[in-house]
């Protein structure tokens, strides 16, 4: 379904220099909204919604990328949303979403679908609150989440989020099951999750999991089997089964999207086995974050300072990991472009370390899994010239910070070759709101 080519591999200049990005120039959104800049293509966004229309529900994973417009542009693509917090909740609600279904079943035999659903392992006070005031869907991720929820909101159904007992991510940090993970209720302990949900009123109606963000198909694929299993022990009460996120993008050259089509058909057969023993029609959803956002979003960043550390040659941007967090956090690899200030490229490559402005040698966009310092083929680079650091929609803009009391940066949405402000960069007067002296 969506098996495209592979990223151009980064030989020759030609794609190490970008001038547009969605037809919109570089230089021009540079000069017109500042630096660093997030910029994302309303169009790549479609496209991957689109991508997954086999599902019944597609559930964007918004903490990927929580941008009001970008939730928008989703619910007008027929997507729904996940919520972690309330704060996301919040968002989902400003962005147009309702708070929660019409109840019954549709022409097609399957439940009415929540627009928003709040996923977590605990309910801070305010979340519990927000949920049972609003009405909101909740997918439990510990077992004292189902009384907490029972107290407030009698005869409730809940969806769990089950831990398999393996995971799989990019990342240690982002792997979602095991031993090593907090997340979901662990995969024994549903007998005893079901008992308690019984006996506090509530109807399980969901079956979720989610095993890590960024992982490859063959390991998502072992979820499918472990989610039928659990199915089973549930039973008839389910009406909705989550295949989670987790789809991985093709961030390095050489690297490939993943064949979708193939993990629809797995996914599509457990869930009509299900059916055909449950005697009644089930909602297949999938919740990817990444996948949807990923690839549209872009950091412009200028080059303000160019120099050598003994043999090792750095371009000093004025982005850092305030701006873009996932290098510094798990070493990763984002592919780069540089839009040269007076338009033309200089005819010789460089090898150099990208890092930012921040008061911490970690500040490093060429940094591999461990904190080690690497460089990246360049075309020589310049004082005043734009580097663009690219598949940054995911992770990015939500991740950024105000340390070293820095200014979170704009949002600008590119649609039909028109660029739009969708967030302002933050003033001075933000940075310091709220402090009394
Ligand atoms: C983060 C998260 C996702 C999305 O993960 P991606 O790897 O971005 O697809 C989906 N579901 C839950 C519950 C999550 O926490």
């Amino acid at each position: 379904m969506s098996t495209t080519a592979a990223r151009p591999a980064q030989s020759g200049l030609e794609p190490l220099i970008r001038h547009t990005i969605a037809g919109a120039s570089v230089a021009e959104l540079a000069r017109t909204y500042g630096t660093p800049l997030y910029v994302y293509d309303a169009e790549m966004i479609r496209r991957r919604c689109r991508d997954l229309a086999a599902w019944d529900t597609v559930r964007f994973a918004q903490k990927a990328c929580s941008n009001l417009a970008v939730l928008a542009l989703m619910r007008g693509e027929g997507v729904v949303v996940d919520a972690v917090s309330t704060g996301e909740i919040h968002r989902a609600l400003a962005a147009g979403y309702s708070a929660h279904a019409t109840p019954g079943t549709g022409a097609d035999g399957l439940p009415p679908v929540h627009p928003i659903v709040y996923t977590a392992d605990i309910f801070d006070r305010e979340s519990l609150d927000a949920v049972a005031t609003l009405g909101i869907h909740v997918n439990c991720g510990s077992a004292d989440m189902i009384e907490q929820l029972a107290e407030r909101v009698p005869g409730a159904s809940v969806t769990v989020r089950v831990n398999p007992g393996f995971g799989h991510g990019h990342s240690q940090k982002t792997n979602t099951g095991g031993e090593g993970s907090k997340h979901g209720i662990w995969h024994e302990e549903i007998p005893d999750v079901l008992r308690r949900a019984e006996w506090a009123g509530l109807a399980v109606t969901g079956l979720h999991m989610h095993i890590g963000s960024g992982t490859d198909l063959a390991h998502l694929a072992e979820v499918a089997g472990a989610l039928e299993r659990v199915a089973v022990e549930i039973g008839r009460s389910l009406t909705t089964i989550s295949a989670g996120g987790g789809l991985p993008v093709p961030y390095k050259p050489g690297e490939v999207h993943a064949d979708l089509s193939g993990y629809f058909t797995l996914w599509d057969a457990a869930r009509r086995r299900l059916e055909d023993r449950f005697g009644h029609r089930l909602r297949l959803e999938i919740e990817p974050g990444r996948y949807l956002t990923a690839e549209s979003g872009f950091v412009i960043t200028e080059v303000r300072a160019v120099k050598k550390q003994g043999a090792r040659k750095y371009l000093l941007v004025d982005a850092g990991f305030n701006t873009l967090a996932r290098p510094v956090l798990y070493g990763s690899y984002h592919p780069m472009s540089l839009c040269p200030q007076d338009g033309t490229p200089s005819a010789e490559t460089d090898e150099v370390a990208v890092g930012g402005p921040l008061c911490e040698s970690g500040d490093i966009f060429t940094q591999t899994d461990g904190g080690f310092v690497a460089t990246r083929a360049l075309p020589a680079a310049r004082v005043g010239d734009l580097v663009v650091i690219e598949i940054a929609g995911a992770y990015g803009f939500v991740m950024a910070s105000n340390y070293n009391s820095k200014p979170l940066p704009a949002e600008v949405l590119i649609d039909g070759g028109t660029a739009r402000l969708v967030r302002r960069r933050q003033t001075p007067e933000d940075l310091v709101r709220g402090e009394t002296v």
